[in-house]
C-alpha cells in the first residue's frame, strides 16, 4: 500500500469518525462517547495528514512544521484549561475566527502559487485553472466574513463592544450590493486573475463580515454563534478544495451543515426566520418595556424559601445564565437530590437559548450530575407550571420574561419563553434588578406570585441547603 492510499484510508476512518461523533454529541447520555469518536478521528487525520506532508517537506519545512504546531498546543491546552464556562462562548468565536484566517491565507497562497505564477508553469492544467481560481475567490471570501464577524461576535460575547445592533441606513442594501459586486469580482477573477481584484474581494469581505454580525443585535447572538460556526465549516471546505485534501473537505461540510442546522433550530426557539436574523436589529435596547412601570417587587430570604420549598409537592427549576456565572450547578444538584429525598418531585425546565451557548445550561448540569430524565426541554414543561407549587428561577432572566408573549411593543416580543409566571411560587434568584443580556426589563419581578432572592445564586442555594 503506497503512503498516498493508506492516507486515503485514514481519511475515511477519521471521517466515520466525526459523523459518529456528531451523533453522539447530539444526546446526554451519549455525549462523552461522541467526544471519543471525535479526539480519536482528530488524532488519525493529523498523524495521515503529517505523515503524508513530511514526504514532500525538507528539514526545514519539517521544522517548521512540528514549531507551528507545538505552539498551537501549548496556547490551545492553556487557553482550554484556564477558560471559565462563562467565557466559552467568546472563545468559541475567537476560535471560527482563526478558521476563516487560515482560509483567507489558504485561498491567498492558491493564488500566489498558481494564478500569479502564471497558471501554466504549475501543475495545474490549463483546462482547469478557472476553477482553481473560482477556489480561490469563494475561499478567501467565506473565510474573511468569518474572520471578522466571529472577531465581531467575539467583541460583543466578551461585553467589549455593546451587544445592540448598528443599524446603518439601508444596511440591507449595503448586504445585497456587497454580495452582487462579489459575484462580479468573481466572474472578473476567473476570465482574469490578478492581485487587485483578489485584495478588493478580501477587503469587501473582511468589511461584509464585520457589518453583517455589528447589525445583529443581543437577542440574536444564539443564531450569529450557530451561524459562524457553520460558516467556518464552509470556509475549511473551501481550503479543502484548494488543498486537494478530502477529509478537510468532509470536515467541514459537516461543521458547515451541522452549524447551519443549529442555526435553523436556534431561529426556531427564537420564532425568528432565517433572514429577518440577517436583516437585524432583534434585541434592540431602548424599547418600550425598559422604560415602563412595573410597580414594586417583593423579596423573600433563603430560610423563607427553604420553608416554601420544604411545603411544596412539585418544583421546577429553570436555570439560565447567572447560574454558569455563580457556579452554582452543584449546590443546585444538591438541592434537587435533598428535595427528592424528602418526595418533592423535582425538575428541569430548560430553555433553548438559556446561557450563552446552545447547550449551555445542559454541560452544567451533566456535569454536577444531575439526572437526565428530570431535565426537560422548554416545550415538555411549559403547559406544566400551571401545576407546579415552586419555580426556582436561577440566574434567568430574558428566557422567563412574560412580555416577549405578553407585549408586543417589547424588544423580544415573539420569542417563546418558559411561562414560569403560571406557578404558585416564583423565587428568582440574581443579584440585583439589573436586566439580562437583551437589555429588557422583566415584568416577571414584579407579580404578585414572583418573590426576589437577591445575592449570588451558589451562596443563596447554599443558604437554602443549610436551612433544610
Ligand atoms: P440572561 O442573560 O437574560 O440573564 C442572566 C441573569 O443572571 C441576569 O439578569 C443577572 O442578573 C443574573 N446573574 C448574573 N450573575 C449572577 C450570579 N452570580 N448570581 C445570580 N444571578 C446572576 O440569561 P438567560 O439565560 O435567561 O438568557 C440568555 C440570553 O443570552 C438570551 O437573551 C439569549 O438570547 C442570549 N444569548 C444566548 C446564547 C446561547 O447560545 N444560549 C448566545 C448568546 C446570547 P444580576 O446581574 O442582577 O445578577
Amino acid at each position: 500500500m503506497t503512503a498516498t492510499s493508506a492516507a486515503a484510508a485514514a481519511y475515511i476512518v477519521a471521517a466515520l469518525l466525526f459523523i459518529l461523533s456528531l451523533a453522539g454529541l447530539s444526546r446526554h447520555e451519549t455525549a462523552k462517547a461522541g467526544n471519543t469518536f471525535g479526539i480519536a478521528g482528530m488524532t488519525i487525520a493529523l498523524a495521515a495528514t503529517i505523515g503524508l506532508a513530511t514526504r514532500s517537506l525538507s528539514a526545514a519545512g519539517i521544522t517548521l512544521l512540528a514549531v507551528a504546531m507545538i505552539v498551537g498546543a501549548v496556547i490551545g491546552i492553556w487557553r482550554a484549561r484556564r477558560v471559565e464556562m462563562t467565557g466559552m462562548p467568546e472563545l468559541i468565536a475567537m476560535l471560527h475566527s482563526f478558521v476563516g484566517l487560515a482560509a483567507v491565507l489558504v485561498g491567498w497562497n492558491g493564488y500566489l502559487s498558481v494564478e500569479a505564477r502564471g497558471g501554466a508553469q504549475t501543475e495545474i492544467a490549463h483546462s482547469l485553472l478557472g476553477i482553481h481560481s473560482a477556489e480561490v475567490v469563494i475561499g478567501v471570501f467565506i473565510g474573511a466574513v468569518t474572520f471578522t464577524g466571529s472577531i465581531v461576535a467575539f467583541l460583543k460575547l466578551s461585553g467589549r463592544i455593546r451587544s445592540n445592533p448598528l443599524m446603518l441606513p439601508a444596511h440591507n442594501v449595503l448586504n445585497m450590493a456587497a454580495l452582487v459586486v462579489f459575484v462580479v469580482l468573481t466572474v472578473l477573477f476567473v476570465a482574469q486573475p490578478n492581485l487587485l481584484l483578489l485584495a478588493g474581494v478580501t477587503a469587501l469581505a473582511l468589511a461584509l463580515g464585520w457589518h453583517l454580525v455589528a447589525s445583529i443585535g443581543g437577542g440574536d447572538m444564539p443564531v450569529v454563534v450557530s451561524m459562524l460556526n457553520s460558516y467556518s465549516g464552509w470556509a475549511a471546505a473551501a481550503s479543502g478544495f484548494l488543498l486537494g485534501n478530502d477529509l478537510l473537505i468532509i470536515t467541514g461540510a459537516l461543521v458547515g451543515s451541522s452549524g447551519a442546522y443549529l442555526s435553523y433550530i436556534m431561529c426556531r426557539a427564537m420564532n425568528r426566520s432565517f433572514l429577518s436574523v440577517i436583516a437585524g436589529g432583534f434585541g434592540n435596547e431602548g424599547g418600550t418595556a425598559v422604560d415602563r412601570d412595573y410597580g414594586d417587587h417583593t423579596e423573600i430570604t433563603a430560610e423563607d424559601t427553604a420553608e416554601l420549598l420544604r411545603d411544596a409537592s412539585s418544583v421546577v427549576i429553570t436555570p439560565g445564565y447567572g447560574m454558569a456565572v455563580a457556579q452554582a450547578q452543584s449546590a443546585v444538584a444538591e438541592l434537587t437530590r435533598k428535595l427528592t429525598d424528602r418526595g418533592v418531585a423535582v425538575r428541569f425546565g430548560i430553555h433553548p437559548v438559556a446561557g450563552r451557548l446552545p447547550g449551555h445550561m445542559n454541560v452544567l448540569l451533566a456535569e454536577a450530575k444531575v439526572p437526565y430524565d428530570i431535565v426537560l426541554e422548554m416545550d415538555e414543561v411549559n403547559d406544566d407550571f400551571d401545576d407546579t407549587s415552586v419555580v426556582l428561577v436561577i440566574g434567568a432572566n430574558d428566557t422567563v420574561n412574560p412580555a416577549a408573549t405578553e407585549d408586543p411593543g417589547s424588544p423580544i416580543a415573539g420569542m417563546p419563553v418558559l411561562r414560569v409566571w403560571e406557578a404558585e411560587n416564583v423565587i428568582v434568584f440574581k443579584r440585583s434588578m439589573n436586566t439580562g443580556y437583551a437589555g429588557v426589563q422583566n415584568p416577571l419581578f414584579f407579580r404578585d406570585n414572583s418573590r426576589m432572592l437577591f445575592g449570588d445564586a451558589r451562596e443563596r442555594v447554599e443558604d437554602i441547603l443549610r436551612a433544610l
